[in-house]
């Protein structure tokens, strides 16, 4: 991030997680990839920190903070470990920030300083095995009996679930209503009726836990609804339209850790008698790589800059999420091509950063549904 873009306790917060990120994650993320499963010292570590309470009220345990601030912690985690980013972004900017939303002050008392201060992690559950990109159709059921409702379905692709300790999961109490039939629900650890099913197999991002969610009679007691009946898909709504910013922000990260390791690889090799950085093609793909980051965090810290001061942000949040997203997975392809034959290898880690890099283009929004955002309001900007 360019000096000039941060305040003094904005570059406070930066240098406290690059630090973090050199001296813990970066040396863990093979073996975090190889292992394929939740860190809990990287959880530990991003809690001492407090970067699972960004942007929460400290009436219950959070650290201050906007999405300017949660944008510069997820750079710097997603440069350190793509993963690791991932399952904090899943807890704060989509779970917890739910409940601390739309809750009411007995849910939050009762939910947040555990999962501020990061003892427990948050995980959330829109998509299902047939809907993901059309939410709206969400087919997990609640019923009301009894004074409870009772939770019917099944979601898919559930980060940090097999981890969390309280699950916001959206389902329908009828739906015939369609998207005003679902509400949003918290349902914690060990609910009877409640199965989690670790999904293995993942391309990249193999350091965060990734799950099918099973319900099978779950139930929910009527304290534990969100906000109001009907009303979740807006809710759900809302909070992936500011989540899309830390997503950016995560891309810049991942990005940023591909150009970092391109251009030490190009000053190290040598062909033909000198360094490939002093071959012009490498040193053009550099700049291009360079320039790509620089783009998209400028896009990013735009969009979360006008969130934090209140203003219309949906359409640069939008922006963001689709040139970061398509920005790091080409960055890293780069970086490989940079790092020649030994880019394909393990050993140089860019092949890793490539696969983590893939999953951004597809989750909060693939890269086309932006794009259906985008195209909405460009053509309302100009109408006939
Ligand atoms: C690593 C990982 C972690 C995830 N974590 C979570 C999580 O914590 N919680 C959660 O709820 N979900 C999570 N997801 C799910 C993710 O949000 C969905 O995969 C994503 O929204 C896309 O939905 P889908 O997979 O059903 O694809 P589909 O919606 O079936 O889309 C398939 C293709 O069709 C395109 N497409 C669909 N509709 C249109 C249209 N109208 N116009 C043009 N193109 C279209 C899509 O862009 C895509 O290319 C995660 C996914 C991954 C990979």
């Amino acid at each position: 991030m360019p000096d000039l873009l941060l305040n003094e306790e904005e570059k406070m917060l930066q240098a406290l997680v690059r630090d973090f990120a050199d001296r813990e994650l970066i040396p863990r993320a093979r073996a975090v990839d190889e292992g394929e499963k939740f860190s809990w010292e990287n959880w530990q570590g991003m809690a001492r920190l407090g970067l699972t309470g960004i942007g929460l009220d400290s009436q219950y345990g959070g650290t201050p903070g906007g999405y300017r601030q949660i944008a510069i912690a997820a750079e710097e985690v997603g440069r350190g470990d793509a993963a690791a980013s991932v399952t904090l972004i899943a807890h704060l900017s989509l779970g917890t920030t739910t409940m601390h939303r739309f809750g009411n002050e007995e849910q939050k008392q009762r939910l947040i300083p555990s999962l501020a201060a990061g003892t427990g992690v948050a995980a959330w559950a829109l998509t299902e095995p047939g809907s993901g990109s059309d939410a709206a159709a969400l087919q997990t059921t609640a019923t009301k009996r009894r004074g409870s409702y009772y939770l019917n379905g099944s979601k898919m692709f559930i980060t940090n679930a097999e981890v969390a300790e309280s699950m916001v999961v959206f389902a329908t109490l009828d739906r015939s209503q369609g998207y005003r039939g679902i509400s949003a629900f918290v349902v914690p650890k060990g609910a009877p009726g409640l199965i989690i099913n670790p999904m293995h197999g993942k391309m990249g991002m193999r350091g965060s836990s990734t799950c099918e969610v099973v319900f099978q009679d779950t139930p929910v007691p009527p304290e534990n609804l969100l906000g109001e009946e009907g009303r979740g898909f807006r809710y759900a709504m809302e909070i992936l339209d500011s989540s899309r910013i830390i997503i950016a922000a995560q891309c810049v990260g991942i990005g940023q850790a591909a150009l970092e390791a391109a251009v030490r690889y190009a000053q190290r090799r040598q062909t033909f008698g000198k360094p490939i950085a002093q071959h012009q093609a490498i040193q053009f793909m550099l700049a291009d790589m360079a320039a790509q980051v620089h783009a998209a965090r400028v896009c990013t810290m735009t969009a979360a800059t006008l969130k934090d001061n209140g203003l219309p942000f949906l359409n640069e949040a939008s922006i963001a999420k689709l040139i970061a997203s398509e920005m790091c997975v080409q960055v890293a392809s780069q970086a490989i091509q940079v790092h020649g034959g030994a880019g394909y290898f393990k050993e140089a880690g860019v092949e890793r950063i490539f696969r983590d890099a893939r999953a951004t283009t597809i989750y909060e929004g693939t890269s086309e549904v932006q794009r259906l955002v985008i195209a909405r309001q460009v053509l309302a900007q100009y109408p006939v």
